[in-house]
């Protein structure tokens, strides 16, 4: 593409999206120079018609005057002659199979295998004039199947599955390898990292098993919205692929400004290539050869356990928040992890996001919590209590294989998982006898997510049934990086269905990483808070655990009809506690809908000024003024039984702001 080479061990390229008017030449351009120095290899900008397709010339050469040469790409939705002129234009474009032909009218069509060859036939004669081109000129293509823009033809036969986006993107691959043009990425994005993670694996399976090769693999997350739970989204979906040695080139899609996208980028990508470095000095702990699994990778099953309390199970995920490090811990404290304590009428406030455990260490906790909180105590100090009801041990290794004392309810054993493969003949057996012992896995190891899934693998081999935490440590000080780390190692594991649990430590002070960040976009106010929040969000991004309202909005671009990141804000601001329900905030009518995918609720730009609401995938209300269309989504959220009245004003945790 262009000079930059992709794919086949080329490190992994980052890029981001323009979200200016793309007829607007100057503001496109100071734009993508912006989002260059940031560190984008490439810059997509959206061409909806022939005439924005045209300006990228005029883009292409203002850069090009001001000596910038990175490639760019043409985004392109539903128009093959706006494709035709950028591919003449531009290093890539990148087309939608589930729009690029068909028309979507969101009906549920009965195809007889002749009507379904006919379509097909329909996109070889629309697509392989494009085709043609790019040949001519060197431009790449990438085939970019959407999760909530498949084709009514696709739907009909597979419906939005995995399978079905995988298909949508073959169909077209299939016309270009008879063309005999392979300058090709694809992609399989969806909101719900879930789907997008099993698209990819599927996409690379039958790759493999029609053509015997693989293309190279652009992976994001759409519609991942902003802050924390953009950033955690999208690590979780993209980091768990590169775990897997999936992908090629990134982008994270977040409803902030497309520079800020860069350094989350480049954070998702630095872990693996200093893991390169170390593979290649000889560090043996990188890479493990699995040749066998217990379960499918291609869609979500838990782990099979049973219960010790409220883990494991059908219990949904437990949070343990770590207040090793807290001083004296008081009741003022716990209101960081969910608990809010009311002096006056001595009663406490139990959030949606509270902890189900606390691990002191060895200090004791001198006044009553509330019920649905309980203590871990190291196991030497728990020995010295006398309560047996809300107070537990966790053991050490060696602790728990010389130990004859237990509690009777719950004991949680904390192992690396390095030292656990060393002594596994050991524990497991002792593991196996243990019916209230729950395993508390952590690992040093610079591929842990790894190592932990290949030691949680072992465990359903052997058929060991105790619940499973997952304990992740992080030494990155920028909060950005902290929040990329605990959501791909922890996350992972969440979407092969192997967590029962969750406990996260950074092991510094809000102060520490506040003055530690040179370029963070996110701020810490109390490190407690910080860490209890982050694993609530990666439980909900991964759906096991649903604790707050969630927000699927799009990144925004050149067709974008409103501000976004204001209007996003806004709605937050009035439907945070609406705990469950999923709102879609979508730019553009002619994308928005079909991208909304699974969204309860949608707020979509129709125009200037207009907005049209949805439920589901259904209209609603049409070209509703913009000054009101907040309060119309508030009153449809009424009429539809998902609104709650707010209880109390919560304090936000994270300040969101552009360095
Ligand atoms: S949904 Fe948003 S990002 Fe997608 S095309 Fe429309 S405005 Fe652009």
């Amino acid at each position: 593409m262009g000079d930059l080479l992709l794919g086949n061990f080329h490190p992994i390229r980052v890029q981001t999206m323009t979200t200016t008017d793309t007829m607007d030449t100057l503001a496109t351009v100071e734009q993508s120079i912006r989002c260059i120095h940031a560190g984008a290899e490439m810059v997509r900008i959206t061409a909806p018609s022939k005439n924005e397709a045209e300006n990228l010339l005029k883009i292409k050469n203002a850069l090009h005057a001001k000596g910038y040469h990175v490639p760019l790409i043409a985004d392109i939705h539903f128009t093959p002659n706006a494709a035709e002129v950028a591919a003449r234009i531009v290093e890539k474009v990148r087309v939608n199979p589930g729009n690029y032909v068909d028309k979507k009218k969101f009906e549920l069509l009965e195809y007889s295998n002749t009507e379904y060859q006919a379509e097909i036939d329909r996109i070889r004669e629309r697509f392989t004039p494009l085709v043609s081109i790019c040949k001519q000129y060197g431009t790449a293509m990438r085939i970019g199947t959407n999760h909530g823009s498949l084709s009514d033809r696709i739907m009909s036969r597979y419906g939005d599955t995995p399978l079905g986006m995988v298909e949508s993107a073959m169909e077209f691959l299939r016309i270009a390898r008879d063309e005999n043009y392979h300058n090709i990425v694809l992609s399989m994005k969806s909101s719900n990292p879930q789907v997008m993670v099993h698209a990819y694996r599927l996409l690379v399976v039958q790759m493999l098993e029609e053509f015997r090769e693989c293309y190279p693999l652009h992976l994001g997350v759409t519609e991942a919205g902003d802050g924390e739970d953009g950033r955690i989204k999208s690590a979780i979906g993209i980091g768990t692929l590169l775990e897997d040695g999936i992908g090629d080139t990134i982008r994270v899609s977040l409803t902030e400004d497309p520079e800020v996208e860069i350094p989350v980028c480049q954070g998702i990508v630095q872990r693996y290539t200093s893991r390169r470095k170390e593979a290649v000095l000889g560090d043996t702990t990188n890479g493990i050869e699995i040749t066998s699994l217990p379960y499918s990778p291609f869609e979500y099953s838990r782990r099979e356990t049973f219960s010790v309390l409220n883990m494991g199970g059908k219990y949904v995920p437990v949070v343990i928040a770590d207040y090793l490090e807290e001083g004296t811990i008081t009741p003022e404290a716990l209101a960081a992890i969910g608990y809010n304590y009311n002096k006056d009428l001595d009663k406490w406030n139990i959030g949606d996001a509270a902890a189900d455990y606390i691990y002191t260490g060895d200090k004791l906790i001198n006044f009553a919590l509330p019920g649905t909180l309980k203590v871990l105590l190291n196991y030497k100090t728990w020995m010295l209590t006398n309560d047996r009801q809300s107070v537990y041990p966790v053991f050490q290794l060696d602790e728990f294989m010389e130990s004859n004392n237990f509690s009777a309810a719950v004991n949680f054993l904390v192992a690396d998982v390095q030292r656990f493969k060393l002594m596994k003949h050991q524990l497991i057996p002792r593991i196996r006898e243990s019916k209230n012992l729950v395993l508390c896995l952590e690992s040093a190891a610079i591929n842990s997510m790894q190592q932990m899934r290949e030691v949680i693998t072992e465990l359903m081999e052997e058929e060991i049934k105790n619940p499973v935490i997952i304990c992740i440590e992080t030494k990155n000080k920028a909060v950005d990086d902290q929040l990329i780390h605990f959501a791909t190692e922890a996350g992972g594991l969440f979407l092969e269905g192997m967590g029962d649990g969750i406990w996260l430590w950074n092991n510094m002070t809000e102060t520490e990483q506040i003055i530690a960040t040179g370029r963070t976009y996110l701020e810490v106010k109390n490190n407690n808070q910080f860490l209890n929040n982050t694993a609530f969000s990666i439980l909900q991004a991964v759906r096991t655990r649903i604790s707050k309202t969630e927000y699927i909005s799009c990144p925004s671009c050149g067709r974008t009809l409103f501000d976004l990141q204001e209007t996003t804000a806004r709605i937050r601001s009035y439907t945070h506690h609406l705990k469950g329900v999923k709102i879609a905030i979508m730019g553009c009518i002619v994308n928005g809908p079909g991208e909304m995918a699974d969204a309860d609720f949608g707020y979509v730009g129709s125009g200037p000024g207009k907005i049209t609401l949805y439920k589901g995938k259904e209209v609603v209300k049409r070209s509703v003024n913009a000054d009101v269309a907040v309060q119309e989504l508030i009153n449809l959220l009424k009429e539809n039984g998902a609104w709650i009245e707010p209880e109390v004003k919560n304090s936000l945790t994270f300040l969101s702001s552009s360095a």
